[in-house]
């Protein structure tokens, strides 16, 4: 909503809202990130002049990067995890790219549900072994005691496992929590959780935060029921669903002690991209 309305003003005042141009590829214009001949040496202009063009130049360059950020974005989640691994492959600068973008939008939300989580396991025994499908800058694991499993499609720490999450190298039954934190974006996304569900220990906990969008049925999201179910039918029971934040919801599920799978085969809800919006 509030992204909605930040664009309506933005477009009022530029009127020609700019378009993320394909041909912009972000190998080449990382190079625009470096500083230019005039920008290193500012003794070539005025400190007035020399200072407005910086000024023009690094809202040109913050656009860029968020032209950039909203591209990579929208390829993750509009391909599989095993695509995603190989477009990071080809080029890790992606990866960064994507994270700042990342970070810059979570910098408007009042609240990040990946602190949630870290408060969920620090009021829980640290003895409890998680592995963090999807994790980022690998924050859960710099703020609990527990052993964490990071795990990310790139790695730039040696504690960070990169690999595509559907298939990781963690051992059947060896973790008593898996978080998956606005992490579930691939269209092969339940192909995650089966994978969670795999290296989760009987009553283990299965803790999903989304965008709430995507699980907005009135405005093209999943039904968080049939999501729930189709969890539920992979062998958990429902023990959280949390809905009162503005930009995410909360779904926390406990592995069921014993798995007794009918042989159906389980129908997942599509969960539509989160398409962030030009701020
Ligand atoms: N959980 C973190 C980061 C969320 S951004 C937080 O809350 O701050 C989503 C992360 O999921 C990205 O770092 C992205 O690279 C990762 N991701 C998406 N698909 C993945 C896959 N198939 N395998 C591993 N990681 C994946």
């Amino acid at each position: 909503m509030k992204e909605e309305q930040s664009r309506k003003r933005r477009r009022g005042k530029h009127k020609k809202p700019q378009k993320t141009q394909p041909s912009l590829l972000p190998k080449h214009s990382t190079k625009l990130h470096k500083k230019t001949h005039q920008q290193k040496n500012p003794a070539h202009q005025s400190s007035s002049s020399s200072l407005k063009s910086s000024s023009f130049l690094d809202k040109m360059k913050a656009r860029l990067a968020g032209g950039h950020f909203r591209m990579i974005n929208e390829k993750l989640y509009t391909c599989t995890g095993k695509e995603a691994l190989d477009y990071f492959k080809e080029d890790p600068e992606l990866f960064d790219m994507y994270h700042a973008g990342y970070q810059e939008q979570m910098s408007h939300w009042p609240e990040l549900p990946v602190n949630i989580i870290i408060k969920w396991l620090k009021e829980r025994s640290s003895s409890l072994i998680v592995a963090d499908f999807g994790c980022g800058d690998a924050r859960v694991a710099k703020n609990v005691k527990n052993k964490v499993f990071s795990i990310d499609l790139v790695s730039n720490d040696p504690s960070v496992i990169s690999c595509d999450m559907s298939n990781t190298p963690l051992r059947p039954s060896s973790v008593d929590v898996a978080v998956f934190c606005l992490s579930l974006m691939g269209t092969n996304y339940a192909s995650y959780l089966k994978e969670a569900c795999r290296v989760l220990k009987p009553s283990g906990w299965l803790l999903i935060a989304e965008v709430k969008s995507r699980f907005d049925p009135n405005n093209g999201g999943a039904d968080p029921n049939m999501f729930s179910k189709a969890v539920c039918e992979m062998g958990f029971t429902s023990a959280l669903k949390d809905f009162s934040n503005k930009m995410f919801v909360l779904l926390y599920f406990k592995k069921k002690e014993n798995k007794s799978s009918n042989g159906r085969e389980i129908e997942w809800p599509e969960l539509k991209p989160c398409i962030y919006k030009r701020r």
